[in-house]
């Protein structure tokens, strides 16, 4: 069975010493939020994840979720451990105090999320899709849907779900046909048919709310008529009180590859009595104020899974003895092929770690700083790390899922082990909240070109400016300037091919985001290199810290310019292939 052990020292390390979150206590918001507080938090809820939530995850994912004549139930252990997890607080601590929430930094629900996304990521998306649900009707919602729904949603006292897909529109949103007709009192019927909803229906709740995109009927086609409406399963009275169950039918749950403890729906609303979030049209964006935040939480899914790869890999490397290396040694770790693999495994998961939490720091300063300079650039990170952070997290976990596997030979492929569950749990990580093929797209369509290139740039601005000549860890600032070189090269010419050449944008989209990651994780591995060059206190420590970014440096950055040359090599034959020839 996989085991987990919060890395603390990991996550207060980048924190505390590369990303300085102690500067979150100087916003307005957030004056009890010290470091101190929040290293207490953070080995609070580390307890809690790992003595009730990570040994949940081997059975929830042999028993998985049962669906019987419309209910669902989830695995043994599920309903007592999510009592217990939202009522400790935890579902709302970055949620504001008006509605039940702790009003704590984004950021620290970040670390919590990857924590508890290592021990049980089936489990996680319970809570996180509440906090979804939460986050859409705390920005679109009226005063009225607010006092409706938020107290228990802010909580986690009710569950919350998002409901886009059909059969035929998956990343095609706008060919979504679920119909909303206005009942005359400022209600609407909802009829129609969703597939996929995450927790979708379960009784580990009192009430589960959906936030569902449907069309008016005389709405225009496509993705400008669709319109956003929050839908619960009960019906709530005016004194708070639960009413009829609204009719939305769960009508069976899906087998899956992976995260068998987490229910995956097919809803029918048969005239589901819902409410408009937000104007009629605007689903579109509406859906975004919900999609964009939960992307990070999705990478921060992959970063919880790439650690769960990483720290079991490590161990039974310790522990496993087979033949004899060369420097003597007789465990696997002393195998220079061995070494490689966890070393790419570290490599990634600290490397990415930096950039996950500063997503959510950049979510705190665009949110609460007083100066709307520093607002506006810290919403350009965001912007542009979202779709990194999305796919380059969730992508590491498939493969460091893998290569956990690897490093356990055949005995990764046996399930007592536990690490085969990484990669089937890990897989789907890729293609929901929009594949990365779609991330892809949406980094070099959209976030290259906003604001005249002004986020690149900022990105490119920086990083040079944090990798000068004279820095004390010139092993990987060379490298890393001229990586930033490459992926500026081929951010100008993805810039001019986009109008001109839009299949050759698309195909070598997914090199390029892989390329502008890793270029991240070269800037993220010199800061920590930086920081623990000024650790005194822990020799072995700095010197993993160290041998990592050189590893970083000599093995992995270079990959920029062989994908910033795919990018480059990208032409239109490619698209000439009719379908029929393939
Ligand atoms: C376990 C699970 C849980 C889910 N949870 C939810 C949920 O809670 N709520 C919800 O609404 N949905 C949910 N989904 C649905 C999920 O978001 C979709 O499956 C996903 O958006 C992809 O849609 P699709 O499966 O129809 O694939 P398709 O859209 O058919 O895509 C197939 C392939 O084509 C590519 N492709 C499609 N269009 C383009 C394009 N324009 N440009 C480039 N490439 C393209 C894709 O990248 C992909 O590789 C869930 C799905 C699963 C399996």
């Amino acid at each position: 069975m996989a085991t987990y052990k919060a890395p603390i020292r990991e996550i207060q390390f980048v924190l505390n010493d590369v990303l300085d979150a102690g500067q979150l206590s100087a916003l307005p918001s957030y004056g009890d939020a010290t470091m101190e507080t929040m290293n207490g938090l953070i080995e609070e809820a580390a307890k809690l994840i790992e003595e009730q939530i990570a040994p949940l995850n081997a059975s929830g994912d042999t028993e998985g979720c049962r669906w019987n004549n419309g209910e669902v139930s989830v695995p043994k252990g599920f309903a007592e451990a999510y009592q217990q997890y939202w009522q400790a607080g935890w579902v709302g601590l970055s949620n504001p105090p008006e509605f039940g929430g702790a009003g704590l930094p984004y950021t620290l629900s970040k670390v919590v999320d990857e924590m508890l996304c290592s021990a049980d990521v089936a489990f996680a998306l319970y809570p996180g899709l509440t906090v979804g649900c939460f986050e859409a009707l705390h920005a679109l919602g009226t005063d009225e849907q607010k006092a409706t729904y938020l107290p228990k949603l802010g909580t986690g006292e009710w569950t919350g779900t998002m409901c886009i897909t059909e059969p035929h529109a998956g990343t095609d949103i706008g060919s979504v046909k679920t119909k909303a007709t206005p009942n005359g009192d400022g209600s609407y019927a909802l009829d129609g048919g969703k597939i996929f909803i995450t927790s979708g229906e379960h009784t580990m709740a009192d009430n589960i709310i959906h936030f569902v995109i449907a069309r008016l009927p005389d709405s225009p086609p496509g993705v400008k008529g669709l319109s956003t409406f929050v839908v619960p399963k009960f019906l709530v009275n005016a004194d708070g009180s639960l009413g009829a169950r609204n009719p939305v039918r769960c009508t069976s749950i899906e087998h899956k590859m992976g995260i068998h403890g987490s229910c995956t729906c097919a809803l029918q609303f048969e005239g589901a009595k819902g409410w408009m979030v937000g104007a009629p049209n605007t689903g579109i964006q509406n859906m975004f104020v919900m999609m964009n935040l939960a992307r990070i939480l999705v990478g921060l899914q992959g970063l919880g899974q790439c650690e769960l790869a990483t720290q079991n890999a490590i161990n039974y490397a310790k522990d496993r003895k087979q033949g004899k290396a060369f420097n003597g040694g007789e465990t696997i770790i002393d195998h220079p092929d061995v070494r490689r693999m966890l070393l790419t495994m570290k490599a990634t998961t600290e490397g990415a770690r930096v950039m996950a939490y500063e997503t959510g720091l950049y979510v705190d300063l665009a949110h609460h700083h007083p100066d709307p300079a520093v607002r506006e650039a810290a919403g350009d990170w965001v912007e542009l790390n979202t779709p990194l952070v999305k796919s380059f997290c969730t992508d590491s976990a498939f493969d460091l899922g893998s290569l956990a596997v690897q490093v356990y030979g055949g005995h990764g492929f046996i399930r007592e082990h536990g690490v085969e569950q990484i990669v089937r749990d890990s897989k789907i990580l890729c293609l929901y909240e929009g594949t990365n093929g779609i991330q892809a797209m949406d980094l070099v369509r959209r976030k290259l070109m906003m604001h005249n290139g002004r986020l690149p740039q900022r990105f490119f601005a920086k990083l040079r400016s944090e990798s000068t000549a004279d820095a004390p860890v010139g092993f990987i600032a060379k490298p890393l300037r001229e990586a930033v070189d490459e992926l500026e090269k081929t951010t100008q010419w993805l810039q001019e091919s986009f109008k001109t050449r839009p299949d050759d944008v698309g195909f070598g989209a997914v090199d390029f985001q892989r390329a502008f990651s890793l270029t991240y994780l070269g800037y993220n591995w010199l800061r920590m290199a930086k920081a623990a060059s000024l650790s005194t206190n822990d020799d072995a420590w700095k010197l993993s810290k160290l041998t990592t970014a050189q590893f970083f440096a000599q093995r992995m950055l270079p990959q920029v310019h062989a994908l910033c040359a795919n990018v480059r090599n990208s032409a239109t034959e490619l698209m000439t292939l009719d379908a029929a020839s393939f």
